[in-house]
């Protein structure tokens, strides 16, 4: 097929596209508003489903795998294993993840451009255009919104819904310290918050050491959120550290120490998933067509929508293969994505007999499953 398809964006939606179509002889460009991809990082759990479909694109030997969740409430803990499949869950950075996405697309020949930030897009009968706020224009058959939460394509496809993105109301926080010892992925809670911690791998693939990264929300109107900095973070988790149990604020006290250890924060965004997902020569996929925060399948959504474009797009980009893509796509990300909305947004329980209520809870869980459940 002759298609040049355009892709916004070089998240993992984007370039997993583009290394998926690139497998078929497709040719695709990717346009990334990002000059680099270095700076602070965070860890990311991916489903064994998403290992799997990275394994399918020959991205492997990534992050630690993670085949258990253990929870603590004080000192009751609840423990619960996955079901044994062909692939496990890992944590990994997302440098770690983007640098082998990039390292598989550029040895397939794909062209990413960086620093090209779509600024208008358009479309007609046989062609669409976009333009970057540089004024560069670039033109294809087909043009792959995969720009993310606050996407610029949802928005052109969507004039009239309020399809932009939305505050969560809390600043994520992630921390990151060099630890070669194996942590399995554990929820500590304690009254008003949740610190949650797991062995990520390397950080990147230079990297001598492995790593922990430990992970947390603070609750804050948005112009807080805006503001905050790296000593007004450090120092509400060196006093939420004082709470925490004697082996996770170790491994507190180890990051505090650590001059390479690195802290990512920043406010996190949601939206409404949008009506229309594409038009004749435009679609959506990844955040920018689901738009949901932090909840564990993002990464693995966006994975799965690259693949299911892909088979749209190999088979000609046809009107009822793009409703499909839509139908289904938007049934999972309801069942995925607003479940873990609605998790985010209950929040942590704030009093002791809160903690210890939810601790017999999952305890009850854990023996009614026999310590096996899907996560
Ligand atoms: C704090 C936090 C924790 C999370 N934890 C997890 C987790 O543990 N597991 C999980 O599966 N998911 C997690 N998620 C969700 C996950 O990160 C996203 O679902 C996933 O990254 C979506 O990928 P994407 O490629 O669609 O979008 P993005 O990763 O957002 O990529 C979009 C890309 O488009 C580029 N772009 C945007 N606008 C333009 C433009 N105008 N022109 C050109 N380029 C543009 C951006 O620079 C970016 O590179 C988390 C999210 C947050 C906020």
């Amino acid at each position: 097929m002759s298609e040049k398809i355009i892709i916004v964006g070089a998240g993992v939606a984007g370039l997993s596209l583009a290394i998926m179509l690139a497998e078929q002889n497709i040719e695709s460009q990717v346009l990334e508003a990002r000059q680099r991809f270095d700076g602070p990082t965070s860890g990311v759990r991916i489903s064994a489903e998403g290992v799997k479909l990275l394994r399918f694109m020959k991205v492997d030997a990534i992050g630690e795998e993670t085949q258990r969740l253990d929870l603590r409430f004080g000192t009751l803990s609840a423990s619960f294993s996955a079901p044994q499949r062909d692939a496990t869950a890992i944590v990994v950075t997302r440098l770690a993840l983007h640098e082998q996405l990039m390292k598989r697309a550029l040895s397939l020949g794909i062209r990413v451009v960086t620093g090209f930030n779509v600024a208008a897009m358009s479309e007609s009968a046989h062609r669409v255009e976009v333009t970057s706020d540089s004024r560069e224009t670039v033109t294809g058959t087909v043009l792959v919104g995969a720009d993310g939460v606050g996407s610029k394509l949802r928005h052109r496809l969507n004039p009239a819904q309020g399809s932009t993105k939305t505050y969560a109301g809390y600043l994520g926080v992630g921390f990151i310290t060099g630890d070669d010892t194996k942590t399995e992925m554990t929820l500590h809670n304690y009254p008003g918050h949740r610190v949650g911690i797991a062995s990520c791998g390397k950080v990147h693939e230079a990297a001598r050491k492995k790593s922990i990264f430990m992970w947390t929300h603070i609750a804050m109107p948005e112009a807080d959120a805006k503001l905050a900095s790296r000593a007004s973070v450090e120092a509400e988790l060196a006093r939420r550290a004082e709470r925490w149990s004697p082996e996770l604020g170790s491994k507190y006290r180890q990051y505090a120490k650590d001059a390479e250890a690195i802290l990512a924060y920043g406010p996190i965004y949601n939206g409404t998933p949008p009506g229309r997902w594409y038009s004749d020569r435009m679609i959506l996929i990844g955040d920018a067509a689901h738009p949901y925060g932090p909840g564990g399948q993002g990464i693995s959504m966006a994975l799965k929508d690259a693949k299911a474009l892909c088979a749209v797009i190999a088979c000609g980009f046809a009107e009822d293969n793009k409703r499909e893509f839509q139908r289904s796509r938007a049934q999972e990300s309801r069942t995925l994505g607003e479940a873990a909305e609605k998790r985010n947004a209950k929040g942590p329980p704030s009093t002791k007999w809160g903690i210890l209520a939810e601790g017999l809870t999952m305890k009850a869980a854990e023996i009614f499953t026999r310590g096996r459940l899907e996560f």
